[in-house]
């Protein structure tokens, strides 16, 4: 019953309940007065709303699909008629089902009223009614790759439309000389701080594309937008966002551009005997879902044949690292040594000839420790999961983190799972949260097996992500 207790104190007058209140009646009665059935759906005439029903539709969900569709059942079973497809961010109303029981929800599709059945597992609730992701203007999500310059331009404009919330600035450099930039979102002087980090991983650009778009939502809602009675505006005044929407912008440009992403002949060549000595160990594999992506079973024995080694175009799209061929996600400080990471140049699991040998790595290490951040959200993007703790973390902090993890489930819909039970290797920036600043810190896994991820899982992605950072400062300012 997630859902219904996360619903329960939206009755309250205060803040922008009035608006949201509004807002609520609007849809229901967009609902009554819809003319459903015009596409195959089932045709139901609705029952007319009443002061009495009134109290009992307060109670009821709004959630979105956050994935690319979803098939809307006539019964509470998959094996029942599929009635449709729902597109991803469609608007729903929960008529009953706690969803926990069975499984299913049963509801009414806000466009226009029609019936069935949903997995709840696939509905994330709603608080704010927000339809024009579309017509944001800044942040462009026609396509994935997003770039560093892009990404650039995007903060400075975005900075210069709303002065007031955000502020940017460098905090260093890439290897190459790239701006890691970090972007302040909220009241600098709040009294609690978050830290949130992204493309670290060279081809997970697609948390970049997610961050800055959060970011360009956030500050365009900031006074009208709410959460649990609070205007965003008022959220983000107690809890300030320090956002660094791509800390490794070498490894992102390299795997957006290729070799025209590095300047120097001596890189290039690092790039080109990086693909002849990974190429044997990459595979080309099948997801859950039949899509083949490349997986580095780099442990696993090279190859008999070369027939079917990945180009050296499509290599370079599966860069993770850094310029210098080092997953600064390998190269802190923590369980370094006995890491079985390689030790030579490599696309990515390469962690270096010491620890912090990169500059990437040390700014992580420093910016990290410049406030008592509440909270850390490292995003990468492999698997549609959330991961919250270290080897040897203390109780006490693994509990923190797994109520981190736990709150941000709740609305993304994506499982938890431990690294420490499958004895992963460490040296990442999440085991330095837990271990060196012994922080609560959560690693956000966005997307499905192929990396990057398609354009296509966007707005499914956006849909599940878009109430988590007012979800976290409320939560923070309580
Ligand atoms: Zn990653």
């Amino acid at each position: 019953m997630i859902f219904a207790t996360l619903f329960t104190s939206t009755l309250l007058l205060t803040g922008c309940q009035t608006d949201e209140w509004d807002l609520m009646k609007i849809t229901i009665e967009d609902g009554y007065d819809a003319v459903p059935g015009d596409d195959g759906l089932i045709d139901e005439a609705f029952p007319e709303i009443n002061e009495a029903d009134r109290a009992e539709d307060e109670e009821n969900l709004y959630a979105a699909v956050p994935v690319e569709s979803l098939p809307l059942w006539s019964k509470p079973d998959t094996q029942s008629a599929e009635l449709g497809r729902l597109p991803s961010g469609e608007l729903v109303k929960r008529i009953d089902g706690s969803g926990d029981d069975s499984g299913f929800y049963h509801i009414l599709t806000k466009q226009n009223g029609h019936e069935g059945y949903l997995a709840a597992n696939f509905c994330t609730p709603v608080y704010w009614r927000f339809e024009g992701l579309k017509e944001l203007p800044v942040v462009d999500i026609s396509k994935a790759e997003y770039t560093y310059e892009e990404m650039q331009a995007d903060l400075n404009e975005l900075v210069e439309a709303y002065p007031e919330i955000l502020s940017c600035r460098s905090s260093g450099q890439s290897v190459s000389g790239r701006e890691i930039y970090q972007l302040t979102l909220g009241n600098p002087d709040a009294e609690r701080h978050v830290f949130v980090d992204a493309s670290i991983h060279g081809r997970e650009y697609m948390t970049t594309l997610l961050t800055m778009k959060l970011i360009e939502y956030y500050a365009s809602q900031y006074y009208n937008g709410c959460y649990h009675n609070l205007f965003y505006s008022e959220i983000f005044d107690q809890v300030c966002f320090h956002i660094y929407p791509m800390v490794n912008p070498d490894g992102v440009s390299i795997s957006q551009l290729g070799e025209d992403a590095v300047q120097t002949e001596e890189q290039r060549q690092l790039l080109r005997d990086c693909y002849e000595t990974d190429k044997k160990y990459l595979s080309f594999l099948p997801d859950g879902n039949g899509t083949y992506y490349w997986a580095d079973n780099y442990r696993g024995l090279p190859r008999e044949t070369a027939d079917d080694y990945i180009s050296y175009d499509e290599y370079l799209t599966q860069w993770k690292s850094n310029a210098n061929g080092v997953d600064i996600n390998d190269n802190f400080d923590i369980g370094w040594e006995e890491a079985k990471y390689k030790t030579y140049p490599s696309h990515g699991q390469a962690k270096g000839k010491e620890p912090g040998s990169e500059p990437e790595t040390r700014l992580l290490m420093a910016e990290s420790q410049k406030k008592d951040y509440s909270c850390y959200l490292n995003y990468h993007t492999r698997g549609q999961l959330i991961y919250y703790d270290s080897f040897g973390m203390e109780e006490a902090l693994l509990q923190e983190s797994y109520e981190l993890a736990q709150a941000l489930s709740e609305f993304t819909r994506y499982p938890i799972y431990s690294t420490a039970d499958h004895e992963k290797d460490k040296a990442g920036f999440g085991d330095y949260v837990h271990t060196a600043l012994k922080k609560p810190g959560v690693t956000i896994e966005l997307g499905r097996d192929p990396s990057p991820v398609p354009i296509e899982e966007f707005t499914g992605i956006f849909t599940r992500h878009r109430e988590t950072w007012a979800m976290l400062a409320y939560r923070l300012s309580e």
